[in-house]
Formats: structure tokens, sequence, C-alpha cells
């Protein structure tokens, strides 16, 4: 038994809107007790002192691409769809360094701005592969952070997946799209099934998940066949739904009902399914995922940046949706700052209407950021909170910074004034993993440089497949706006097309 006292800090309850001072008993990797300034501990207790800092739950990141971290900032005014155009360029050629070190990279970049978990849809080009999961669990445990790890999966190319698109292709550029077919549903499933059963990572810190990408990009059996294995392994269910206006206008035309009316249909919603973006959710389809007890991951830094539109959080609790917050990928957030989402989470839900007592309030954006997002990585009840029996997942804020002069409310200043340049020292499973500014588990220097050697060799790797996409750009580019047109309304009539 190993034990850690933090001493002299003043300990966040977000819930009642407090941050008093407290002492908290740490024993191995799990609060214990928290109690007022002298608490007893073991005379062997390691302490810590946490005079000057605001000690809050680790933020968790319920949705977050790990192979986007080498790909930030490479484009501009992307859409949803142009993003998809670009995934070969982007995603392609990454070898097992590449696949690790991107990974590794937003896990340093989450743990120092204060995010101790993370769901993780890993997309390898063209699909997933045991070694490349294996790999980015190995990035996240390497750092010290724990991760959900979903191979995000597809049996049908965008191309073949957006009504239309192919045959708006000039020929050419149908060739070549022909190219990026993705391997078939079984060799597909078997390749996850592998994965999920060579799992050895300890679970509580590292464990697996099965992302079928976007509803549309994937038959109904391909779907039942993720659900299956999820299931059987015990696992979550993540997928991109109603995120643009192009997949909610797609999924009509091809379902005729709603991607979640779908989804409900097909038997697959649940406590352990996130719905990532849920922009275009109508009230319905909140209310199927409330009753099924399911998750949304709300990641409003993404859909401005990808002018996917405004979710409305307010209505998803309203229809008691399990709400999480979430960056999204380096390619489309452009970083992985939690903080960040959450104020974000609060000014989406202020723009949205008139009625003041409709927006979020600085209490919910925490909540969802810390307990609602644990829930949705199936870590509910074991983080997202201290208190007694949860795990030490604790961020400590410097209160002398600027951001806390003068403290007035903990929780208004960590939603709408922290950015994570006061975060000190962060601590996982009652490890230090980072202590005052620096990270104890990752050497900087070289990660540095072997993420510049990777660019260089990626920018050379898939200029052919940057090429393509500037081909296709003008094509994309045209044709999906335009299908987004169609009127769509999602609130006061239900979702369908006129
Ligand atoms: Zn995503």
């Amino acid at each position: 038994m190993a034990y850690t006292i933090l001493r002299g800090g003043r300990v966040l309850d977000i819930a009642a809107g407090t941050a008093d001072f407290a002492d908290i008993l740490i024993e191995d990797d799990t609060i214990r007790e928290i109690g007022l300034a002298g608490l007893a501990a073991p005379e062997d207790a390691a302490e810590i002192s946490a005079a000057r800092r605001l000690l809050h739950p680790g933020l968790v990141n319920a949705h977050t691409h790990g192979n986007g971290n080498l790909a930030k900032g490479m484009g501009d005014r992307w859409t949803l769809e142009l993003l998809l155009t670009a995934a070969p360029w982007i995603n392609d050629n990454r070898n097992a360094e590449d696949k690790y070190l991107s990974t590794q990279l937003g896990a340093v970049e989450m743990v120092l701005k204060g995010c101790t978990a993370c769901y993780d849809l890993s997309f390898e080009w063209p699909a997933p592969s045991s070694e490349g999961l294996a790999l980015a669990g190995k990035a996240y445990a390497d750092v010290g952070m724990r991760a959900v790890v979903a191979p995000m999966v597809a049996d049908r190319s965008f191309y073949e997946a957006i009504p239309g698109l192919h045959d708006a292709l000039p020929l050419a550029l149908r060739d070549k799209v022909a190219t990026l077919r993705l391997p078939s549903a079984e060799a597909t499933l078997a390749g996850i099934r592998t994965a999920l059963r060579e799992w050895r990572f300890d679970r509580g810190q590292v464990r697996p998940a099965v992302a079928p990408t976007i509803p549309h990009h994937c038959s109904d059996g391909f779907i039942l066949g993720c659900a299956e294995l999820a299931r059987e392994f015990d696992v979550g269910l993540h997928s991109h739904v109603a995120e643009s206006k192009v997949q909610a206008v797609a999924g009509i035309r091809l379902y005729g009902r709603s991607q979640t009316a779908h989804l409900d249909a097909l038997g697959v919603l649940g406590p352990h399914f996130t719905v990532a973006h849920g922009v275009w959710l109508d009230e319905d389809d909140m209310a199927r995922l409330g009753d099924h007890g399911a998750s949304v991951a709300h990641n409003p830094g993404s859909n401005m940046r990808l002018g996917s539109g405004l979710a409305d959080a307010r209505a998803m609790l309203e229809r008691r949706v399990n709400l999480g917050i979430g960056t999204d990928g380096a390619n489309c957030a452009d970083n992985q700052n939690m903080y960040e989402a959450m104020r974000l989470a609060s000014f989406v839900s202020k723009v949205q209407g008139p009625d003041w007592r409709r927006w979020l309030m600085t209490r919910e954006a925490a909540l969802a950021a810390t307990e609602g997002s644990a829930r949705a990585l199936g870590f509910g009840g074991r983080i997202g909170r201290l208190a007694p029996g949860y795990k030490a997942d604790i961020v400590m804020l410097d209160l002398d910074h600027p951001n806390w002069l003068p403290f007035n409310d903990p929780v208004n200043q960590l939603v709408h004034t922290e950015d994570g340049t006061a975060v000190a020292s962060v601590m996982i499973g009652g490890r230090l993993v980072v202590d005052n500014h620096k990270l104890l588990t990752v050497d900087l220097g070289r990660l540095r440089d072997r993420v510049a050697a990777a660019r260089e060799r990626l920018a050379a790797a898939n200029i052919d497949n940057r090429r393509l996409y500037e081909a296709l750009e003008p094509v994309v580019g045209s044709y999906c706006p335009g299908l987004a047109l169609a009127p769509y309304h999602v609130h006061r009539y239900g979702a369908r097309l006129e």
C-alpha cells in the first residue's frame, strides 16, 4: 500500500460550486479521504504541497482522434466532407513510428492541458491493425494517461457513402477514387476481433472500443457486426452521428429516416453507445438517445471549425442524454485543449437564443467535461470527480496565475477564464505525470525531433495523395454544399426533407 497526501489546496466540487481548503489522502491510485487541513495520514505517506493550488478532477476528452495530431494545421477552410476527402493525404503511408508518435503527441498535449483521459477514435488507412491499435494503447500508457482506443472503421468509402457524389465526379477521378475502396466488412470485423482478443493493456487505464465511423459509411450488416463485437467483449461503441448537414440529408435519403432512428431500429443504441457531435439531431433522436441511456460527445470547437453547426446541448440534457465534451482530432480542432472545449460549449449554448435560462451554466459544462465524459468512456463513477473511491486523477492549477487573480468564482473561472496556462501539476491514478509544469513521462526534446522527422517523411510520401485532394476539392467542395442546401428541419418538425 502506498499513500500520498495532498496538503493545503482548494478542492473543487463542481456540483456544489465550492473550492474549500482540504487535504486529500490517496491510497495507491484511489482517493481514500478528503478532509479538513491536518487530515491524518499514515506515517509513510508521501506529502505533496498543494498550497496556492486549485485541485480539480482531470478533464475527460470524450472525442478525439490520435492519428490527427501529426495533421494539425494542414487545412483551413475544410468542411467535414473536405476533411474526409483529405483523409489519404493526411493519414496515408504511416509507419509504426508515425502511428505511435501521433497518438503520443496528442496525449502529451492533453495532459499538459489538464486532461487525464480520452476517447480516441483511432484511424489507420485503409484498415485498422492489431499492431496499430497496440501502438496507440502504448502511447497512452507511456504518457501515463487513461484512454479508450476505438478503431474507427467502415466498409464503404466516402465516395460510395454520399448519395450521388460518385456520379458527380469526372471519369478520371472516378478511377482514382476506386482505389480508395475499403476492405470487406468480414475482413475488417475479423481484424477488430483479433485486436480485442489480443488487448494487453490494463483495462482500468487503456481499454478498447469499436467505432463504426459514420452510419451511412457502413452497411447495416457491418454496424451490427461492430455492435456484436462490442457486446461480446464488453466495450463501448462510438459513431459520428448527425455531425454535418450533408450527413443528416444523406441519412434521410438512404434510410428514409434519421441516422439515429435507423440505429435505434437496428437495436444498437444503449448506455455503451456514444454519438459524436449530434449537431443535426432532432428532438425525437435526442429522446431515443436519452431513453437508451446513451451519450453525446459534444465537440463545439470542431463543429464551428468545420462549419457543421451548433449542437443544442440544452435540448439533449432535457431529454436525459448523457452529455460529454470533446475536442475532436487535431486535424479539425486544431488543438487538444479541454478548457477551450468547455468554454466553447458554454458559448455555443449562449448564442442559440435569447432565453438565457436555456443557456448552459458553467457548472453544466464542467460536469459534462468530467463526469459526463467519464460515463461516455465507460469510466463512470470511477473518474471525473474528487471524492473518496474515485481514481486520483487530479489537476492542480496555479492560483497565482493571472487567470485566477482575483479568485472570484471557481467554476465560472474554470470554464470561462482558464485556458490551460495555469496547469501546474497533473496526477493520474495517484502518479504525478506533470510536476510544476514539467512533463515527467516523456522527453519532449526527443519527441520534437521524432515528430519533425515524421513530418518530413510523410509530406514526401503523400505528395500524390495531396494532388488527388487538390483535384477532388472543387468537385466535393461544390457537390456537398449543394446537397446541404436541402431544407432540413430538426427542431420544430422532426427530421425530414421537404
Ligand atoms: Zn471525430
